[in-house]
């Protein structure tokens, strides 16, 4: 599917009519292209950087409906979000799975006991179910014992979900490109083409790989970049309306900050939850929720106030860890694509997403990865107010295919880790373990993936940068210290199997990927300045 010449091919049957173009290829493009290929429309998917390059790969990887928002009166973005989350539970398993959640409540503390309980209750309500319960302080510090047992009282317990979030949109894209979609990452959108009645009839896209540029046109063009939306909509004179709102995380090693299941904190200065959770093998914390000023065509990366002011959090709830900075491994910052109200403090813009139109620009923007099933069929609803012949989609329709049935029949994968990969790749997780070499399907020390996954995401999945594979395919990039770079000796030899890329090449790959891991997904105290603790 991408793999040898494929993006030659894909280039030279850009130049027909496409019943929608999507621009930004993040979860939100990913699912519009889905469900497109469901109602088999010719659909074309277009990101200028990598697949889930934006904020799809920089989120907490909560599938969740959000305590906060309910706190905040968002019972609509929250109700929706939970009955999501349900349904990606069951279409995802192995990619999208429960987690436990602990929420100590302490003595003093505001909200207390009585307004978890509350908003608890509402919650598991709103999902259909009951699954939350309170645990005294001794349970509570069994489940927990390294939150702070000062003025302790206990704490609940209750469930939501996580994902891997780049795995998820690279999933659903191929799911579509197998259904008969077409979709090309490092291609950007330029601009718009406007029809003779000055409505948008295409785009003008460059090929950020190969330097050529083609005007391709369709019936409907969809804006689905995130944070950058404001960018396209310029060309139909929309005013601007985002207002991207940055988030960061840190990375420790698991022995380091240690939790069996996730803990939600109330930031000690402003009463902010802080979630700490337990993914692929490190504990990931955050996050922080700030206006975004930096320039937008830069890499988000972590301040020095954020790592600050996530450490507060961490080592006044964790106090016997006597965490430093320092003991993070990597750290990593995404934009919210929040729309709307310019004042007032981020955290309280509303998650809810909207679908509005422009000069036959439809734009799509907000909300969040768990609703991207919504925000998807949301989008084809506008789209057939402007093209009525699009058929109309059954609001159920799933988004993920079945993954595969049968355990792999693999002697050397147990069940369980079968399950993960079928939930990571869907139907093609035989083939996957089909192409894998002698060991290839032993782990990655230090990591829950595979070497078959890397010569699988090398060959099959679209690379184009060291950088795609190490942050967004395989996560090593992520849970690995300095960037995984101890990898690279045996990762070079599946690539240049693969790639056909030759020393100089991969030279160039290696060196431009440590420069932007130091850059953007080291921690700050390591690199940019002084221990800040
Ligand atoms: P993006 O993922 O940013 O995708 C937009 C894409 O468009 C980008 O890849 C960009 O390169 C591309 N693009 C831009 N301009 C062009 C162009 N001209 N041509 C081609 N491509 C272009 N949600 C949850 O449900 N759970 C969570 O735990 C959660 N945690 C979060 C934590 C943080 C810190 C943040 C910031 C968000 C979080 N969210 C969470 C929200 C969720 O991650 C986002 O709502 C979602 O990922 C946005 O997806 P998107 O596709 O709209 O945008």
């Amino acid at each position: 599917m991408w793999n040898g010449n494929w993006r030659d091919r894909v280039w030279s049957q850009l130049d027909r009519q496409w019943d929608m173009i999507v621009v930004g290829g993040g979860i939100t493009g990913a699912g519009i292209l889905r469900l497109a290929s469901r109602l088999g429309l010719a659909a074309l998917l277009v990101e200028r950087r990598d697949f889930a390059w934006g904020t799809s790969s920089r989120s907490t990887k909560l599938v969740h409906g959000g305590l906060r928002y309910l706190a905040q009166g968002q019972l609509g973005v929250t109700r929706e979000s939970v009955r999501e989350r349900e349904r990606l539970l069951r279409e995802g398993p192995g990619l999208v799975e429960p987690l436990g959640f602990l929420v100590p409540t302490f003595a003093n503390q505001s909200p207390g006991k009585r307004s978890f309980a509350a908003g608890l209750a509402v919650y598991d309500l709103l999902a259909g179910k009951w699954d939350h319960r309170y645990y005294q302080r001794h349970d509570f510090r069994l489940l927990a014992p390294h939150v702070d047992s000062e003025n302790l009282q206990g704490g609940f317990g209750y469930y939501d979900a996580v994902t891997d979030d780049a795995r998820l949109v690279v999933r659903v894209i191929r799911e579509a490109v197998r259904a008969g979609a077409t979709a090309l990452n490092y291609c950007a959108a330029k601009g718009l083409l406007l029809n003779a009645d000055g409505r948008v009839g295409g785009v003008v896209l460059q090929d950020l790989h190969k330097g050529r540029t083609a005007e391709v046109r369709g019936d409907i063009v969809v804006n689905a970049t995130g944070p950058w939306s404001d960018e396209l909509r310029a060309d139909v004179g929309g005013k601007p309306r985002l207002r991207p709102s940055r988030g960061s995380h840190l990375v420790f090693p698991a022995w380091r900050l240690p939790v069996a299941q996730a803990v939600t904190l109330l930031h000690p200065t402003d009463n902010r939850p802080v979630f700490v959770l337990p993914w692929e093998g490190v504990t990931v914390a955050g996050t922080t929720d700030l206006d975004h000023d930096r320039p937008l065509d830069e890499e988000p990366q972590m301040t020095h106030e954020e790592l600050d002011y996530l450490m507060t959090a961490l080592r006044a709830r964790f106090k016997s860890l006597d965490l430093r900075g320092s003991d993070a491994i990597a750290s990593f910052a995404g934009l919210r694509p929040l729309v709307g109200d310019e004042s007032g403090d981020p955290s309280k813009v509303s998650r809810a997403h909207s679908v509005w139109e422009e000069k036959g620009l439809l734009t799509v923007a907000g909300g969040k990865l768990t609703t991207f099933r919504v925000m998807a069929l949301d989008t084809l609803l506008a789209a057939r107010r402007l093209r009525p012949d699009i058929p109309s989609i059954e609001t159920d329709v799933p988004m993920l295919d079945a993954g595969v049935e049968d355990p792999l029949a693999v002697d050397a994968i147990s069940r369980a880790a079968q399950g993960r990969l079928s939930g990571y790749y869907g139907a093609e997780a035989a083939s996957l373990v089909g192409l894998a070499r002698p060991g290839e399907l032993e782990l990655i020390p230090g990591t829950p993936y595979r070497w078959a996954e890397v010569r699988w995401a090398a060959g099959q999945e679209a690379v184009v940068h060291l950088e795609d594979l190490m942050l967004r395919r395989v996560r090593a990039g992520l849970l690995l210290p300095d960037g995984g770079a101890s990898l690279l000796p045996r990762i070079r030899g599946i690539v240049q199997e693969e790639l056909g890329w030759d020393e100089a090449r991969w030279q160039e790959e290696e060196t431009a990927y440590m420069q932007l891991w130091e850059e953007a997904y080291s921690v700050p105290t390591r690199t940019k300045a002084g221990p800040c603790q």
